[in-house]
């Protein structure tokens, strides 16, 4: 996973719900608009500058804007591993603090038949993500149930892509039968993508490498947590781009954002107590309709309190983790 681009709008395709295709078009126009707009003003104003924060808050007010309405259909992801074979400054998956954690198939089986049976089926999009979803030794256990249980879905799975070329040729033969296609965070690691999207085409996956060739640098971006839990809930909130488009869902509940999913390796590597209380998570298997999943996503959360958006800070080196707790806060 990787930190939000943009002034800070465009976030990856796979976290949108769905709307109309005439609706979906525009959003995607607009935010390859606004993507473009970012990845040339870079060029110009520092990301560090007070200038480019101030834009980029601007940015996230707009984005937040957009996606705070009640959904109509969901894009659900889930961890397949919550640690990581790399070790980013900043990640926003808490992935260097994590202890190595799978996801466990047998209640993730039984989460999505509750979720295909409230939705009929059918999801906007369904995505993997982690950690590093590729050191799950049942990857594709994981695709394969999503499309038994999401036959139509738009399946996809996020990975820094060091593993990609290790993968056996089962793997790739699945994955095209499967349908699930691959979106690579593009780090400043070396990876041969070349080779990669050749192993794509031959067996008909699609292939994104997110950022594309001209992000001129790649940097992280810190949303600083306030462990005294002081902030407005209504601000964090309001510039929050997350809702509605990191929906989490892990051992039978639902995670509006992967903030409060992945908290508690925060909790645990720095003997911390920021809370998750009962509103905060929506336990999957009491849902009677959809609908109840929808009015919980699109209000504030108790834990929202935790989240200083406005702090964002901009332009962070990409580099390793040393695991300080200024990382996260
Ligand atoms: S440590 Fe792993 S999950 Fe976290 S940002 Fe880096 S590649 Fe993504
Ligand atoms: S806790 Fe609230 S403000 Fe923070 S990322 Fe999640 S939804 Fe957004």
């Amino acid at each position: 996973m990787e930190n939000d681009g943009i002034l800070a709008v465009a976030k990856k395709s796979t976290f949108r719900g769905l709307w109309t295709v005439e609706q979906k078009n525009k959003s995607l126009n607009f935010d390859n608009l606004l993507r473009n707009f970012r990845n040339n003003i870079v060029k110009i104003i520092p990301e560090n500058s007070l200038l480019f924060k101030w834009m980029t808050i601007q940015g996230l007010k707009m984005n937040a804007k957009k996606h705070h309405s009640s959904l109509t259909s969901l894009a659900m992801g889930v961890y397949a591993t919550e640690h990581c074979n790399l070790n980013c400054k900043c990640c926003t998956a808490f992935s260097p603090i994590a202890k190595e954690t799978f996801l466990n198939i047998e209640s993730y089986k039984k989460d999505m038949v509750k979720l295909a049976e409230l939705t009929g089926g059918k999801l906007s999009s369904f995505y993997v993500t982690g950690g590093e979803p590729l050191l799950h030794p049942r990857i594709l256990d994981i695709f394969g149930i999503a499309r038994d249980c999401f036959p139509e879905t738009t399946i996809s799975f996020m990975t820094n892509g060091i593993l990609l070329l290790k993968m056996p040729k089962t793997f790739w033969e699945q994955c095209g039968q499967y349908a699930v296609s691959i979106n690579i965070s593009r780090y400043p690691i070396h990876i041969d993508i070349e080779k990669i999207k050749e192993k794509g085409k031959v067996h008909n996956i699609k292939i994104d490498y997110v950022g594309g060739s001209d992000v001129p640098v790649k940097s992280m971006w810190k949303y600083p947590l306030d462990v005294e839990g002081k902030q407005p809930l209504s601000r964090s909130y309001d510039i929050c781009s997350q809702i509605n488009r990191c929906i989490t869902m892990k051992e039978g509940k639902i995670y509006a954002c992967n903030t409060i999913a992945g908290i508690g390796h925060f909790n645990q590597y720095f003997n911390k107590e920021l809370e998750i209380t009962e509103e905060d998570v929506l336990e999957l298997h009491k849902v009677k309709e959809v609908k109840e999943i929808y009015e919980y996503l699109c209000t504030p959360k108790p834990f929202c309190k935790y989240c200083n958006r406005k702090g964002v800070v901009l332009g962070i080196q990409y580099g390793g983790s040393k695991r300080e707790i200024e990382e996260w806060t």
